[in-house]
């Protein structure tokens, strides 16, 4: 996967996405219309209060579930139209999911946790463990890549997420409240290596109801009800993103980032 497409389709393109849960009087309509373009590089923030219908449109971009209405493109690829095993080979290839609750494997090294989606992409074991190694130092990791869940702290489980996230090389990292349970110290120490990936031209679009979160953002899109109310471009954060990231090379196969590599 290379970034000549960046020209051509947008990673996401969303058009008049209705969702509804239920039927009759106990119908829930969760989304009511939303058009949604998110370009290559972009750093959106998804906001809006409990009940509005963050997580629901999480689910459709994230290809988990799919909308009542309206259509769903990602890189050009119209999601409608696929089935489960095609699905879930999108999910795969193309999206990278943070989750509030970071979702690791209990009692599996962090290693064995960002390898995960390359065996299930078929990738051999050899660039499988290479590939890891590169994503956890990504996120500041080297030292920890034997470590199980319960010997990391919530932050440092919280990268490992997101090194699981970025180890296919995935066109969109998809982020439900990723602070979300998180400290402040961790709060920072996770956001600083989102802002760091995107530098790096990772696109990402966060999901949260924090104004201090979504500040880290390009552009910030809010909810209310299921409808988008606001979509607008906001001064970008001006802390650096930390040394490491340039370092790296993971981005290897990406314009400006030469040598990485990533393998495949
Ligand atoms: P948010 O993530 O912003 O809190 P959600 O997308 O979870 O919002 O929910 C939007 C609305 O849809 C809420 O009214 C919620 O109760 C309803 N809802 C969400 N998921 C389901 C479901 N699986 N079945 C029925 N209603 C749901
Ligand atoms: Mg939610």
């Amino acid at each position: 996967m290379t970034v000549t497409l960046q020209e051509t389709a947008p990673v996401l393109e969303v058009r008049a996405v209705t969702k509804t849960y239920g039927t009759g009087d106990t119908a829930v309509r969760a989304l009511r219309g939303v058009s949604l373009t998110v370009r290559h590089g972009d750093y959106v923030a998804i906001m809006g209060a409990s009940g509005s219908g963050k997580s629901t449109l999480m689910n459709i971009l994230g290809c988990l579930d799919i909308p009542t209405d309206g259509t769903y493109h990602v890189d050009g690829t119209d999601v409608g139209v696929l089935d489960e095993r095609q699905l879930s080979i999108l999910r795969n290839r193309k999206i990278g999911f943070v989750f509030q609750s970071f979702n690791l494997i209990p009692r599996m090294s962090a290693l064995a946790n960002v390898e995960l989606p390359l065996a299930y992409g078929g990738v051999g074991a050899a660039v499988r463990r290479r590939r890891a190694l590169a994503a956890l130092d990504q996120v500041g990791l080297s030292d920890r890549v034997h470590h199980e869940p319960n010997e990391l702290s919530g932050g440092q489980q919280q990268r490992v997420a997101i090194a699981r996230a970025l180890v296919t090389a995935p066109s969109l990292l998809l982020a439900d409240e990723p602070t979300g349970n998180l400290d402040t110290a961790s709060t920072t120490e996770v956001l600083r290596i989102m802002d760091g990936l995107n530098a790096s031209g990772r696109t990402i679009v966060l999901i949260t109801h924090e104004d201090d979160v979504a500040s880290h953002a390009k552009r910030v899109v809010r909810l209310v009800d299921g409808q988008v109310v606001e979509d607008r471009r906001q001064a970008e954060v001006e802390d650096p993103p930390p040394r490491h990231f340039e370092q790296a090379g993971y981005f290897g196969d990406e314009p400006g980032h030469p040598g990485g590599g990533a393998g495949r």
